[in-house]
C-alpha cells in the first residue's frame, strides 16, 4: 500500500500518466513541507555566524546533514552537498585525481554504462596524465568483479562504478565490488543517483569510499546532490576542490550552501529510509505487472539483469518499434522516455544499450518505464490502454492480448 498519509498528487484520472520517474521525481508533499519555510521565513545564509536567521539556516543544514548520512550508513560530517550528481560525481572523479600524487597511481577504471558526468570526465584526466580504462558490462548492463580485479594494476588510484543504472535498472554485484576494490587498496567511487533511497546500501559493508546522490531523484527538488567522502581512511582520503571561493562544505565545494534544497534532500533522505522497503516491494509488484502485459507482444524483450534491478525500472525493447515516433503519439497520455532523460533531449544514440549489444534498429525500439512512489495500479492500467492501443498502430496488432 502507499503511504495514506501521502496525498494521491499524480490521480490516474488526469492524463498525461507519469511513468518517467528515473528522469525525474515529483517532489514528495513532506518534502515540500520541509522545504518552504527556508524559502519564506528563514532565507538567512547559513556561513552568517552573528545573528539569528543564519544559525536557523545553519541547524537545517546540519540536520539535513544527518539525515542524508543516515540513509547510506555515513557520519554526518562526511557529507558535502552540492549542486546535484553531476557536480558530485565531477568532484569526486576531478577530485581525487587532482590530490594524488604519481605514487598512490596514475590509472583510474570506469565501468562503460557510467553517467555522462562520470565517463565525460575522461578527457580532462587523460589531459592531466591519467591512464583510463573503460570496462564492458555483460548483456545485462552488469559488471564483471573478476573482470575488474584483473583490470586492477599497482597504478590505480581509483573506480568509478555506479551503484544502479539509469537506462537498464541493473545494479552492480556491489559487495563483491567493494570487495575487490579494498583487496587492492584503491578508491571505490559509487554514482548512487538512482539506487539510493531504492535499495539499501551501506557505505561500511559495502566499502564505499566516494558515493554521489541526487535529490530529484528521489522526491525533492532539482538542484540538489551530495557527495559522500569517507573519513576514516589511511592515509586520508584527499579531494581536490573543483570551485574557488568561500571554502563553504569544509573547504571542498564553495558557494553559498542551498539551504532549502539540502533540508528537501535531508527529508528525502528520511522518508526513503523509512519507507524503502514497503515502496519498493509496491513498487516492484506494479512493475511486474506491466512487465507481464508487454510480455504479450511476442516481439518485445526486456533489457537489464531480470534480477539484480531498481523495483520501479522497466526497459523494453519492441521489433520494428519507432520509439520516437510511439512517444510523440502517446505525449498527451503517457509521459516515457526511450532512454535516459540527459539524452533523449539531443536526439543522441544510448551509450548504455549499445554497451549491453544492442543494435541501432533495437536501440530505437526501446523505451524506459519508471515507475515511482506516486504511481498506481490504475495508472498502469490506463497507460496501458494507450499504450497497447498507439503499440498497434505502430507495430501492428498486439497478439495474446491480455486483460487490461
Ligand atoms: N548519475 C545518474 C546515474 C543519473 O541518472 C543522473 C541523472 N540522470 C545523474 C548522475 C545526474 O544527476 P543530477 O541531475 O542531479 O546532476
Amino acid at each position: 500500500m502507499a503511504n495514506p498519509s501521502v496525498s494521491n498528487q499524480y490521480n490516474a484520472s488526469h492524463d498525461p500518466i507519469y511513468l518517467d520517474n528515473l528522469a525525474t521525481t515529483p517532489v514528495d508533499p513532506r518534502v515540500l513541507e520541509t522545504v518552504l519555510p527556508y524559502l519564506k521565513n528563514h532565507f538567512g545564509n547559513p556561513s552568517s555566524s552573528t545573528h539569528g536567521f543564519g544559525w536557523k539556516a545553519a541547524d537545517a543544514v546540519e540536520e539535513a546533514r544527518e539525515q542524508t548520512a543516515e540513509l547510506i550508513g555515513a557520519r554526518a560530517r562526511e557529507i558535502v552537498f552540492t549542486s546535484g550528481a553531476t557536480e558530485a560525481n565531477n568532484l569526486a572523479v576531478k577530485g581525487v585525481a587532482l590530490a594524488a600524487t604519481k605514487e598512490q597511481g596514475t590509472q583510474i577504471i570506469m565501468c562503460a554504462t557510467e553517467h555522462p558526468s562520470v565517463l565525460d570526465c575522461k578527457a580532462f584526466l587523460q589531459k592531466q596524465g591519467f591512464e583510463i580504462v573503460v570496462l564492458p558490462v555483460d548483456r545485462y548492463g552488469v559488471l564483471d568483479p573478476d573482470e575488474l580485479r584483473e583490470k586492477i594494476s599497482d597504478h590505480t588510484l581509483l573506480i568509478s562504478v555506479m551503484a544502479a543504472n539509469n537506462e537498464l535498472g541493473t545494479v552492480h554485484r556491489l559487495k563483491e565490488i567493494g570487495e575487490v576494490a579494498s583487496e587492492n587498496g584503491v578508491l571505490w567511487h559509487c554514482d548512487a543517483a538512482q539506487a539510493a533511497g531504492k535499495i539499501p546500501l551501506d557505505v561500511d559493508s559495502l566499502g564505499i569510499d566516494l558515493l554521489s546522490l541526487s535529490a530529484h531523484k528521489l522526491y525533492a527538488p532539482k538542484g540538489q546532490g551530495a557527495l559522500y567522502v569517507r573519513s576514516n581512511r589511511r592515509p586520508r582520503l584527499r579531494i581536490s576542490p573543483q570551485l574557488e571561493g568561500g571554502g563553504q562544505e569544509r573547504g571542498l565545494r564553495s558557494g553559498t550552501t542551498n539551504v532549502a534544497g539540502a533540508a528537501g534532500l535531508g527529508k528525502a533522505c528520511e522518508v526513503a529510509r523509512m519507507e524503502m522497503a514497503v515502496e519498493a516491494e509496491r513498487v516492484g509488484s506494479l512493475c511486474a505487472g506491466l512487465k507481464r502485459r508487454f510480455q504479450a507482444i511476442e516481439t518485445a524483450s526486456f533489457n537489464g539483469h531480470p534480477t539484480l534491478r531498481l523495483p520501479g525500472c522497466l526497459s523494453v525493447t519492441i521489433k520494428n518499434l519507432d520509439s520516437g515516433a510511439l512517444m510523440m503519439a502517446l505525449r498527451d497520455k503517457v509521459a516515457i522516455s526511450a532512454g535516459s532523460a540527459c539524452k533523449s533531449g539531443f536526439g543522441a544514440a544510448s551509450h548504455v544499450l549499445e554497451a549491453i549489444g544492442l543494435d541501432a534498429t533495437s536501440v530505437a525500439g526501446t523505451l524506459r518505464f519508471g515507475l515511482g512512489r506516486f504511481t498506481k495500479e490504475k495508472d498502469v492500467e490506463i497507460a496501458w490502454k494507450h499504450l497497447s492501443n498507439a503499440l498497434s498502430c505502430h507495430t501492428g496488432p498486439i497478439t495474446n492480448k491480455i486483460e487490461n
